[in-house]
C-alpha cells in the first residue's frame, strides 16, 4: 500500500468514527461528555458578536425587541444563533471518538497485562523444565561415566596381558572396543560440560599459558586419527608468540575439538594447518585451516548452536553429536575472546579464535 492510499484509509476511518459518534447518546450528554458543553460555550459568542455588530451598525439599542427585529429582518442570523448547537454536536462527537479510543486502549492494556502474566507463567515453566533437563543430563552423564570407567579400565588391563595372553584378533577387538569407549567417554564429557554451561556452573581458571606447548600436545593427541584419515597436520605458529591469559585445559579442549573436526571433515591427502598472529591491542589470533568439505554460507552461523550438524540426515557419515563447537564458543567467551569461521564448500574451512595476551 503506498503512502497516499494509506493516508486516505486513515482519513476515511476517522470520518467513519466521527459519523457513527453522531448517533451515540453520549455525544449529546453534557454531563458525561464535557466536550459537548465546551462546544456549546465555544459557540455562544458567535450569535452575540454577529447580532451585536448588526445592532451597532444599525445604531440600535441592545433591547430584546431590537434583537428580535434584527433576527426577523435578516434571517441568516438564525444560522449564527444555531452555532452553539453545531459546536456542541461537533465537539461532542469528537469527545465520543476520544472516549471510544480511550476505552479501546484500556481494553488493549488489560489484554496486554493478562498476556504478560500468561507469558511470565510460561517462562517460569520453561525455566523449570530447562533446569530439570540440565539436572537430568548431568545425572545421566554421571551415571554413565561410572560403568564406562570400569569398562575402559578392564579393556586397558586386558591389553597389558596381565590377565593372560591375547591373540592378534583379540587385541584388535579390544582396541576397537577401547576406541568406542573413548568416543562414548568424550560424548559424556561433552554432555556434562553442556549441563554446566546451561546451569552457569561452567568456569575457567585463567593463568599465563604458553600456547606453543598446548598446540603441540593437541596435535600429538590427534596424530593417530590424522594418520588414519590420511590427513597431514602442520604447525606454523611463529616462535615469538606471546603467552596468553587462559585456562590451559579448556583451550586444549577447544583446539582438539577444532582439530578433530578439521581432520574428520577432510579427505585423504588433505591438510590441516595451525597458524597464529598478534593483533594490535594485545590479542593473539589462532587459525586452524583445513582443505575439507567446507560449510555452506547459510549454515556457518548455526554450527555453534547446540546439537547442530550440517549433515543431520539419518545417513550421517561423520559421527559426533554437535556439541564441540557450542562448548568451544562458551570456553572462548569465558576468556573474553571471539571465535569465528570462514569457509567455502569444497575448498575448506578456517576456524579462528582470539585470546588476550598475558603481557
Ligand atoms: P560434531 O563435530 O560433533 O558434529 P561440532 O559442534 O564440533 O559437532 O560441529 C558442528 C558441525 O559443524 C559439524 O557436525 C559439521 O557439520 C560442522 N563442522 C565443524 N567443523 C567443520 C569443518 N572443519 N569442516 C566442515 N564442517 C565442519
Amino acid at each position: 500500500m503506498d503512502r497516499s492510499s494509506a493516508n486516505f484509509k486513515a482519513f476515511s476511518q476517522i470520518v467513519n468514527e466521527f459519523v457513527s459518534a453522531l448517533w451515540k447518546r453520549r455525544t449529546y450528554n453534557i454531563f458525561e461528555n464535557w466536550y459537548c458543553l465546551f462546544g456549546v460555550l465555544w459557540g455562544i459568542p458567535v450569535p452575540i458578536v454577529t447580532i451585536g455588530i448588526d445592532l451597532h451598525s444599525s445604531a440600535l439599542q441592545i433591547t430584546l425587541s431590537n434583537i428580535i427585529q434584527i433576527i426577523l429582518s435578516r434571517p441568516f442570523h438564525v444560522f449564527f444563533l444555531l452555532h452553539p448547537i453545531f459546536f456542541g454536536i461537533v465537539f461532542g462527537a469528537m469527545g465520543t471518538v476520544r472516549y471510544n479510543k480511550e476505552q479501546e486502549i484500556e481494553e488493549f492494556e488489560k489484554s496486554l497485562i493478562s498476556k504478560n502474566a500468561e507469558l511470565a507463567q510460561k517462562n517460569d515453566r520453561l525455566r523449570e523444565l530447562d533446569r530439570l533437563k540440565s539436572n537430568f543430563l548431568s545425572m545421566v552423564s554421571h551415571e554413565l561415566r561410572t560403568p564406562l570407567t570400569t569398562i575402559q579400565g578392564y579393556i586397558s588391563f586386558l591389553l597389558t596381558e596381565k590377565a593372560g595372553a591375547i591373540n592378534k584378533a583379540q587385541r584388535e577387538f579390544l582396541e576397537i572396543s577401547g576406541d568406542s569407549a573413548d568416543l562414548l567417554n568424550r560424548l559424556i564429557e561433552d554432555l556434562l560440560d553442556l549441563s554446566k554451561i546451561e546451569s552457569g556452573r561452567f568456569k575457567v581458571n585463567l593463568t599465563t599459558v604458553d600456547m606453543a606447548n598446548i598446540i603441540d600436545k593437541a596435535m600429538l593427541s590427534r596424530r593417530l586419527f590424522a594418520d588414519k584419515q590420511g590427513v597431514t597436520m602442520e604447525n606454523n605458529i611463529p616462535d615469538n608468540l606471546p603467552s596468553v591469559q587462559a585456562d590451559g585445559e579448556r583451550i586444549f579442549q577447544v583446539i582438539t575439538n577444532i582439530l578433530e573436526n578439521s581432520i574428520k571433515f577432510n579427505q585423504k591427502g588433505g591438510k590441516v594447518v595451525i597458524t597464529a598472529s598478534i593483533r594490535p591491542g594485545g590479542k593473539v589470533v589462532f587459525c586452524i585451516s583445513d582443505t575439507g568439505i567446507g560449510i555452506p554460507g547459510d549454515k556457518i552461523g548455526k554450527v555453534f548452536d547446540k546439537f547442530y550438524q550440517v549433515d543431520s540426515s539419518g545417513k550421517r557419515k561423520y559421527g559426533g553429536c554437535g556439541l564441540g563447537l557450542t562448548i568451544s564458543k562458551s570456553i572462548v567467551g569465558l576468556h573474553n575472546g571471539r571465535i569465528w569461521i570462514e569457509s567455502e564448500v569444497g575448498v575448506g574451512s578456517r576456524f579462528f579464535f582470539e585470546l588476550p595476551s598475558a603481557s
